[in-house]
């Protein structure tokens, strides 16, 4: 059984109020609230274990080391990576694209040679190329999506080339909601040749990822938007890709030995892992694996369905509404504007309410460029959002509508 109001009372934050209101956060798309265990946990390991990792023989030092090589297992385990080797330790999804950018083409990539991507990507996903762009000259090309916001397939195999070496894409769009087919893209992908990156921030809090059965070159997510702590991330990457990618980042960690002549690095994972980690933050990353798993990610994704399919029904039966993003295949994102009330002025006035939601462009300017507008009032759902929640939204957009 899904225990909603047991869920909920592990977030000590939900319980506060705003402007004198209960609190009803819908921004978990940006960044979800933390249960208790993963606070604890952070509290607990500073105040009882903290020591730098991998480089001491004391206790303290083996036992930290101890608990962020188990937190690298527990990631390896909830995607079902081959080895921890594959589980590289980043700030979050945004360094792990630039990781994959800037060492990927490095290893692969000369002038001329071609990177897909997708109309729908955060600018994690598109900048994070350019750059590779202007330095070595590779080019950039978009998949295209339908007006219900599904990507064209047939489109994106045309634009496949001889000098195609990788497509990156997010396996769930953070402002359509829209779940990607990604198996079939990175087939696509591996049948001309090509590797597959799949961003998976959006994609990780909400169903349940096996990397092996999706086959993908390289996974990458944030540890935040699935109940963990900031600052961390994960890149997944097959090993023998991953052995053949030079450093992203040069010092301590990801070297064997260094002498001013010649430098030679340290094995995987480390090889990507330059500096101290943020040890406390992998064990509580850890916690939230562990939580959400004790859940079960096939209950959360359930949960969530339901709660989208009602939101999106009842928030049709509201006059001038206008939900940007209606795939067949949805997750628990709704991207809306209603009659022509601003987004920002839709969200201050929902703020003011308790309601939290998020206005803007989310990131994704080229996706606003293609729906013809500037940014919508964004939704987004969690394993401890309600019905409840829900209707307040609900009843707080029509009391604004019936302002404007
Ligand atoms: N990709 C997608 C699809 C996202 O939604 C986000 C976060 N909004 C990111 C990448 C970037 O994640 P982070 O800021 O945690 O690096």
């Amino acid at each position: 059984m899904y225990d909603i109001n047991k869920i909920r009372e592990d977030f000590p934050i939900l319980l506060r109020t705003v402007y004198g209101k209960p609190l009803i956060y819908l921004d978990n798309g940006a960044t979800t609230q933390k249960p208790k265990c993963v606070v604890d946990s952070i509290v607990n390991e500073y105040y009882s274990v903290n020591s730098n990792v991998h480089r001491g023989v004391h206790f303290l030092s083996q036992q930290a080391t101890n608990l962020h090589e188990a937190s690298r297992e527990t990631v390896r385990k909830f995607i079902n990576a081959r080895s921890t080797s594959e589980i590289i330790f980043t700030r979050g999804t945004t360094e792990s694209i630039n990781l994959v950018a800037s060492s990927f083409t490095d290893a692969f990539m000369k002038e001329g040679d071609e990177v897909i991507i997708s109309v729908m990507e955060h600018h994690s996903n598109i900048v994070s190329w350019q750059l590779q762009a202007e330095k070595k000259g590779i080019v950039l090309k978009v998949i295209p999506m339908n007006d219900k916001g599904e990507l064209l397939l047939d489109e994106y195999e045309k634009l496949f080339t001889d000098k195609t070496r990788l497509v990156s894409v997010a396996h769930v769009s953070n402002v359509l909601g829209t779940i990607n087919p990604v198996k079939r893209i990175i087939e696509t992908a591996h049948a001309h040749g090509a590797y597959a990156l799949i961003d998976g921030a959006q994609s990780i809090p909400h169903m349940k990822v096996d990397v092996q059965e999706l086959d993908a070159d390289f996974y990458v997510f944030s540890a935040h938007k699935i109940y963990g702590p900031t600052g961390i991330g994960v890149l997944y990457g097959k090993e023998e890709l991953l052995e053949k990618l030079p450093p992203y980042q040069g010092g301590g960690e990801m070297i064997q030995n260094v002498s001013f002549e010649k430098t030679t690095f340290n094995e995987l994972p480390f090889k990507f892992e330059a500096g101290t980690p943020d040890y406390i933050g992998t064990t509580a990353f850890a916690c939230a694996l562990d939580y959400v798993s004790a859940i079960g990610m096939d209950n959360i994704a359930a949960h969530e369905h339901e709660l989208i399919v009602y939101a999106t029904q009842r928030l049709k039966e509201i006059p001038g509404m206008r939900i940007f993003g209606e795939a067949e295949n949805k997750g628990g994102v709704i991207s809306f504007l209603v009659g022509d009330i601003h987004h920002f002025d839709m969200g201050t006035l929902l703020d003011r309410l308790g309601i939290a939601v998020r206005t803007g462009h989310h990131c994704a300017e080229p996706l606003m460029h293609r729906l013809g507008i500037e940014g919508t009032v964004r939704a987004t759902f969690g394993l401890y959002t309600t019905r409840e929640e829900i209707d307040a939204l609900l009843s707080g957009i029509d009391r604004v509508r019936k302002m404007f």
